[in-house]
């Protein structure tokens, strides 16, 4: 594997998607990593691009069947990380991007240290994430009230990132994800170092 992670964090709302595609024609070829989850779509969300949008029991198949790198309960709903995709992007050496909570986050880092960068992304206060939430109006307000009551609870873990993004201007927080992406890109796994002391050592 010689290709690297970036696992991107944050309450929902945040503001990782609109982060991702305004940086995305700056950061160079990345694979995004599609996850799977038994949230029901949202209006224009569409299956295979956004998410995987599978039932109950067909998740708990995939965690039996052992396909998930990670997965994770969030606000009442299985997200899971499909495995096989990620390592493919990784052995043809690609930056992959993962959108996940704190928990896969944790959960990525213990499998894959060596190849993970990590952001938490978060608005400049609870006030501003609740606005957009309510403006971005594509939950009812009994979702947007849990997913608020969760980020309180998410923000705990923000020292465990190596960066922290405050999205307040979208061109100021882009342009600190592209820097952090070019970053991550640079990011050589141990294995590649091992290799690479060998091959310094003993010159062919
Ligand atoms: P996430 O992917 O983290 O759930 P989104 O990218 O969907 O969050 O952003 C949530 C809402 O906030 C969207 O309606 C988006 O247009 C808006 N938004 C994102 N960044 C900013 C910003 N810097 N200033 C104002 N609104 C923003
Ligand atoms: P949303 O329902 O707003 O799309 O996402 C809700 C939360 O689930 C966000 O914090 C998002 O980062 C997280 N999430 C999305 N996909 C995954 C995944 O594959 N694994 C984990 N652990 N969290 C995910």
């Amino acid at each position: 594997m010689h290709g690297a992670i970036l696992v991107l964090s944050g309450p929902s709302g945040a503001g990782k998607s609109t982060i991702i595609n305004h940086a995305s024609e700056k950061i160079g070829s990345y694979y995004f990593s599609i996850s799977t989850t038994t949230r029901p779509p949202r209006e224009g969300e569409v299956d295979g691009v956004d998410y995987y949008f599978v039932s109950h029991n067909e998740f708990e198949e995939d965690i039996k069947a052992g396909n998930f790198l990670e997965y994770a309960t969030v606000h009442d709903n299985y997200y899971g990380t499909s495995l096989k995709p990620v390592n493919q992007a990784l052995n043809d050496g690609k930056l992959v991007i993962f959108d996940i909570d704190v928990q896969g986050h944790r959960l990525v880092k213990a499998k894959m240290a060596d190849l993970v960068t990590s952001a938490f992304i978060t608005p400049p206060s609870l006030q501003e994430l609740e606005t957009r939430l309510y403006a971005r109006s594509t939950d009812k307000s009994s979702v947007i009230e849990k997913r608020i009551e969760n980020a309180k609870e998410e923000i705990k873990a923000i020292s465990e990132f190596d960066y922290i993004i405050i999205n307040d201007k979208i061109e100021e927080a882009s342009a600190r994800f592209t820097t952090i992406a070019q970053a991550a890109r640079l990011k050589q796994s141990r294995k590649e170092l091992s290799n690479f002391i060998l091959t310094w050592q003993n010159p062919q």
